[in-house]
């Protein structure tokens, strides 16, 4: 947190005045990381079909969209409230805290006994504490003003924006399925104790999928055979104790009772992680989620999670969901408006399969494993493709023409479409160091010898390795280094 307030990825929001908590604003160098993420994100996924789209949906809605949802009645947390002082907190996270046991999904009723039975006391007064109540997360606002005004909400999921949607947009986009809309936006929750920086936060960013689809085409997945062999890494509910996961062929994986259309799905995610993410395997796992733990619509929920260092252990940055036919059923009895499709003469409401994650996570999990220390320096080893910049340029000096030469090769880089900035004041040293800090892979310096010999020093962000490399290659060397090749690959 101190490495991304200093070298400028992000911090809380509001900073010139009293910042709440739960809030947080991305900086120049967190925003080109988050930037680079949603690309990834939207190149991967929306290439899995040719009928998967982007949409963009208000993220203000009135209130019968969460009544449909089902928001309105049950997306509440359970509140522990003192009798002495008011102090709120959430009654879950209280029992957590106190009994070092995790305690979500729990009825509100239980939660009490438990506070009863230890004898737990107001955290801020020791006060005693009420009765466990519910509070609604989500943020209520008027539109418009007097007897006009409507009741809306900031929506807390991006998901319904792609369901309300779901009926124009499948007969505009010629009534076939499986339909995919994707949505990256904001999402709001009024969380009673946000904690851990990005990980819980009150106004986040999602990046879903919903892939609507004919409920009878679940059992197979045109492309199974491309994943059957596959090596899925997961932690079935019945593991849990032992948390040991189990590696398993998406083909045999069927044996947990998961239908190919969602065992494809899972294959996918995972090489998103591994492949495009790079993150090292034995950080990455599906977990089963069952019984009250998952949402009441769920039929399959394994979330996915990354084994994080700076937050102790497994958390959950995305989801796998089939929500069934929840969603659009209940949009289409509140709006009283007609969800079913036609298809060749069969008439059914598309069930729907959710990808979901949270991009802040996913950038805040991006720096956990990128960050390491090293005896003489921090630096940040992100995988290349989510990394601020490609390169860093630097003439040694800035005299002598260096300087002058250096601006060149910038705008040649530029041109040829990488990310670069050029950086000339304080020491050579002193400049590594602050790339090293916000994770650039390359460094690239002109020196007095590039004068005479028109070539440049090529250095390696992990190794510290340097190779002197042709101005007139460097475009093309470059790239390759981008794309993986070795160092010693590109020169001397
Ligand atoms: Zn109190």
């Amino acid at each position: 947190m101190e490495l991304a307030k200093r070298r400028g990825f992000f911090w809380q929001a509001a900073p010139l005045h009293n910042p709440i908590a739960g809030f947080y604003d991305y900086a120049p160098m967190g925003s080109l990381v988050k930037r680079r993420f949603e690309s990834l994100w939207r190149n991967y996924f929306l290439s899995l079909d040719d009928n998967f789209y982007e949409i963009e949906a208000s993220v203000i809605m009135p209130e019968n969209v969460f009544k449909a949802s089902g928001h309105l009645a049950s997306f509440v947390d359970p509140i522990a409230k003192c009798k002495k002082c008011g102090h709120a907190e959430r009654a879950d996270h209280l029992l957590e805290d106190v009994l070092k046991e995790s305690f979500e999904g729990l009825a509100a009723s239980d939660m009490i006994a438990l506070i009863k039975k230890h004898g737990i006391k107001c955290q801020k007064c020791k006060g005693p504490l009420e009765e466990v109540g519910v509070l609604n997360m989500m943020f209520p606002l008027d539109v418009g003003t007097g007897k006009e005004a409507k009741k809306a909400y900031l929506t807390p999921e991006t998901a319904q924006g792609a369901y309300v949607n779901f009926a124009l947009a499948f007969d505009v986009m010629r009534r076939k399925l499986p339909l995919g809309l994707a949505i990256i936006g904001k999402a709001f929750r009024n969380e009673i104790s946000p904690r851990q920086g990005l990980i819980r936060m009150r106004e986040f960013t999602q990046a879903e999928l919903q892939i609507f689809f004919d409920p009878d085409a679940i059992t197979s997945h045109p492309k199974f055979k491309d994943i059957e062999g596959y090596q899925l890494r997961l932690l079935p509910a019945k593991s849990r104790d032992s948390g040991k996961v189990a590696v398993l062929p998406a083909g045999q994986a069927k044996e947990l009772g998961l239908p190919e259309f969602y065992l494809y799905h899972m294959a996918m995610v995972q090489k998103f992680y591994l492949e495009v993410l790079r993150l090292p395997e034995q950080r990455f796992r599906f977990r089963e989620l069952v019984g009250e733990e998952k949402a009441f619509y769920n039929k399959y929920h394994w979330d996915i999670e990354a084994n994080l260092d700076t937050l102790g252990g497994w958390k959950e940055i995305a989801g796998l969901h089939y929500r069934t036919d929840h969603d659009l059923q209940g949009h289409g009895q509140v709006s009283g408006q007609k969800v079913a499709v036609n298809i060749e003469g069969k008439e059914f409401v598309p069930h729907v399969l959710e990808i979901s994650m949270g991009v802040d996570r996913n950038v805040y999990g991006l720096l956990d494993l990128a960050y390491s220390e090293e005896p003489e320096r921090v630096v940040l080893k992100f995988p290349r493709a989510v990394a601020p910049f490609d390169a860093g340029i630097f003439p040694l000096v800035r005299k002598d023409g260096l300087d002058a030469k250096a601006r060149v090769i910038f705008d040649v880089l530029k041109q040829h479409g990488f990310r670069v900035f050029y950086d000339e004041s304080g020491s050579i040293g002193r400049r590594y160091r602050r790339i090293d800090e916000i994770g650039v892979p390359a460094g690239i310096t002109v020196d007095y010898d590039s004068m005479q010999q028109e070539d440049v020093t090529l250095r390696d962000r992990d190794s510290m390795q340097q190779v002197r490399i042709k101005i007139e290659q460097l475009p093309a060397k470059l790239r390759a280094f981008l794309q993986g090749a070795a160092m010693e690959a590109s020169g001397k």
